[in-house]
């Protein structure tokens, strides 16, 4: 058994449309605002979110609406004010997309219950026959390790002695896809798996709260830590609220102002 840890890469972000951007300004009578706040506001994802968030209201100008007497001119005040209301929607605009790498089913089991603004695709165990069953071992197994690792040798020597029992080179796809997905029910629930993983920043300000909180399972806090530290460094205006609790356990609890936008 190889042991291995979970790893998280961001792999994509919303990105804007420059000239799409500047027409719709332009529609708007907003380039007072855009040539004010844009070369202020380099980060392409808070940038959609305020300018989606300011068409509700034509809040780019007082001279846009009459019944405006001022308005929030810098972005910081702009979204942290939204996310004192509650005004959660526009967060969903923009995504971030992250590769989660060797984590268990234990973990991608739990991930999926999350449903609202996310999108995942993740490695098949009925089209993937597995070559490596690599495992994380959690910190409160170290003092079995060695059984562990041991009764996981013991599954992967069976998984292997079945899996000889079929003569693979005979087999159509199809004929390989059902025994592939035949045999995965004897692996192991914590065996390592990729997973990509989409979510808004609605939702990521929700997961990360929930995930990282002391209740929550040892190795979705590991991932949502590095989930954390990527949405705090990446966007920061839209994470500036979180504050960091070191656990007993080593991993951190990112706790927000303003929970569940
Ligand atoms: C510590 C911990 C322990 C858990 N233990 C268990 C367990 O023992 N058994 C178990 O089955 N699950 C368990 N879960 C999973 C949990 O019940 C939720 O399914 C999971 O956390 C998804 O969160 P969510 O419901 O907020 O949904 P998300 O998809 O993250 O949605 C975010 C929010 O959007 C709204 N929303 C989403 N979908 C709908 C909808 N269809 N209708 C109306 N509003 C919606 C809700 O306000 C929801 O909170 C646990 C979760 C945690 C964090």
């Amino acid at each position: 058994m190889s042991k291995t840890e979970p790893l998280v890469i961001k792999i994509a972000e919303t990105k804007l449309d420059d000239a799409g951007v500047r027409r719709f300004i332009e529609m708007y009578n907003a380039t007072n605002w855009y040539d004010r706040v844009r070369p202020t506001q380099p980060n392409e994802s808070e940038f959609l979110i305020e300018l989606a968030g300011r068409a509700c209201y034509k809040s780019y100008g007082v001279e846009l609406n009459p019944n405006l007497t001022r308005i929030r001119e810098d972005s910081r005040e702009y979204l942290t004010n939204v996310l004192a209301k509650g005004d959660g929607s526009i967060l969903e605009h923009a995504t971030v997309t992250f590769a989660i790498l060797n984590a268990s089913r234990v973990f991608t089991h739990e991930i999926v219950r999350h449903r609202a603004g996310t999108a995942i695709s993740q490695e098949s165990l009925r089209f993937v026959r597995p070559q490596d069953i690599s495992l994380w071992i959690p910190p409160d197994l170290n003092k079995v390790a060695r059984e562990f690792d041991e009764a996981v040798q013991e599954i992967t020597k069976r998984y292997r002695e079945l899996e000889s029992q079929f003569d693979w080179e005979k087999m159509t796809f199809e004929e390989k896809k059902r025994v592939t997905s035949a045999l995965r029910r004897i692996l192991p629930d914590g065996m390592a798996t990729n997973i990509i993983w989409t979510a808004n920043h609605r939702t990521l300000r929700w997961v990360i709260e929930m995930r990282t909180d002391p209740s929550a399972e040892v190795e979705i806090r590991k991932v949502f830590d590095q989930v954390a530290e990527i949405c705090i460094k990446d966007y920061p205006l839209l994470y500036a609220d979180f504050t960091k609790t070191e656990l007993p356990d080593r991993t951190f609890q990112y706790t927000p102002k303003f929970s569940k936008v």
